[in-house]
């Protein structure tokens, strides 16, 4: 996701932090070295230009040029600015879902075909029906597919979720109103229309997208738009945005090769929050966006707190709280951090899924990786921490030549496999140390409060 464009922001952010005096000269290199990163991930020309000009007027602020380190503070701008644009300044509330209304809430879906409208259809009505209990009906009004609608109604069920049946020889806008009709009389919460999409913008669908929404007022209008489309999907955006009352953003397939175009332009280009991420293509594929913590992914700053996250989903809820809480409070992340780190890898379905969302650098060495090498890798160093006693374990510094002979021969590897596996947890340790000197802690608590 986004490889390019976090790789070459997370060099910079290396180098900006690595400086201690901010001059007309560096600075003007680093927004350089940012504004060609930003086009070449097809971001929006004006959104770029808005994105400079703003971090330029900050990086001669007072917050930063007076700060002890500039160059982090610096860091601490472009961050900031990064997760404004995707929406942070709307508020965390901006990609909560409206249920204000006398139910059924209707959600209605609008984008082109082939952006992921249907499957998003099924994973927002799981997501609310696991997440907030809610009843959840489904219709399409994709008449001119007949494979649309049936498409929907396989996804419905796989989602465990009610479908309701449309006839392709109805107009859209009875279906959508007899499925309305429909939800009342059963009691749903919220009613999901799916709509037809076509491959461009195109008069006659915008006509029937307007008047569907007349019909049956929708509380949410969601703009479902893939990630992977950069520049044009600003433009069909805009379209949209411009036809429709749209009240959030849906952006889907950010787990392919996406350049972040439009992950970073389409908040701005609209004004609407992006309230969703697709991130597979499966129905448990959707994320809650989190502005703040994309910003921190692309600078290549990893995603601790959803591996936390994903960790309390998946595994030993008490030992990811735990670490969570012993490093909030200065603790040191040991050898015994280090394997619960592991087995949580493991369980989380191996180390791809996983690698995602670690900082840049763990990524590259990663990437060429074998990933079923890598997992078994990982059992091997379970196994070299096995072998050792607590206090080594607690305090890895004092394991020197004779402990490493006995560690090794216990473990049954290799010297070089026990002072690698130290070292990999030196570089774990060295990312949790610097993560929380870049203010990265003191983050995740504003983000979570
Ligand atoms: P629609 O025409 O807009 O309804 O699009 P579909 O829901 O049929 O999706 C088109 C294709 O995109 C399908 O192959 C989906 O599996 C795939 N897809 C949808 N969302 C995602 C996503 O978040 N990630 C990935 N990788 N694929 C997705």
């Amino acid at each position: 996701m986004l490889d390019n464009l976090t790789q070459r922001l997370a060099k910079v952010v290396k180098t900006m932090r690595g400086e201690a005096r901010l001059t007309e000269a560096n600075t003007t290199e680093m927004l350089r070295e940012i504004r060609l990163a930003l086009l070449e991930a097809d971001v929006a020309l004006p959104v770029v230009r808005d994105f400079i000009s703003r971090v330029r007027e900050k990086a001669m602020g007072e917050d930063v040029i007076g700060s002890l380190t500039p160059g982090q503070a610096l860091v601490g701008v472009v961050q900031q600015e990064l997760a404004d644009i995707m929406g942070a300044d709307l508020g965390k509330e901006a990609t909560r879902l409206n249920f204000a209304t006398q139910p059924p809430a209707v959600i209605l879906m609008a984008g082109l075909q082939g952006v992921g409208k249907t499957t998003t259809v099924g994973k927002l009505a799981r997501y609310l029906t696991g997440e907030t209990r809610k009843k959840v009906l489904t219709v399409s009004t994709d008449v001119y597919r007949p494979a649309a609608i049936k498409q929907l109604e396989t996804v419905s069920q796989q989602a465990g979720v009610d479908f309701y049946a449309s006839e392709s020889s109805a107009k859209p806008v009875e279906i959508a109103k007899a499925a309305l009709d429909h939800a009342r009389r059963h009691y749903h919460d919220v009613l999901i229309i799916d709509t037809a999409g076509r491959l461009g913008i195109d008069e006659e669908m915008m006509q029937e997208i307007a008047a569907l929404h007349e019909a049956v007022t929708p509380i949410e209008t969601l703009f479902v738009v893939d990630a992977m489309l950069g520049q044009d999907a600003v433009n069909v955006a805009r379209t949209f945005n411009e036809a429709l009352p749209l009240t959030g953003i849906v952006l889907t397939k950010l787990d392919g090769d996406a350049r972040g175009g439009a992950a970073l332009s389409v908040r701005h280009i609209t004004g609407k929050p992006i309230k969703f991420a697709g991130v597979s293509e499966k129905l448990d594929g959707l994320e809650v966006f989190d502005p703040a913590r994309m910003a921190n992914r692309i600078l290549g700053m990893g995603d601790i707190l959803a591996l936390v996250e994903e960790a309390r989903k998946t595994v030993d809820i008490q030992a990811a709280q735990d670490l969570e809480k012993k490093l909030r409070s200065g603790g040191r992340f040991d050898l015994n951090d280090f394997k619960v780190q592991l087995t949580q890898m493991q369980s989380m379905g191996g180390l791809s899924g996983f690698l995602g969302k670690m900082p840049a650098q763990f990524q590259q060495a990663a990437q060429h990786a074998n990933m079923d090498q890598a997992n078994r890798h990982v059992r091997r160093m379970e196994g070299i921490i096995n072998s050792m006693t607590p206090a080594e374990r607690r305090r890895p510094d004092i394991i020197k030549a004779a402990r490493k002979r006995r560690i090794a021969a216990g473990a049954g590897v290799q010297v070089q496999e026990v002072n690698r596996m130290l070292s990999q947890y030196e570089q774990m340790q060295s990312m949790m140390k610097k993560m929380k000197s870049g203010g990265m802690m003191k983050m995740m608590r504003s983000m979570k409060g």
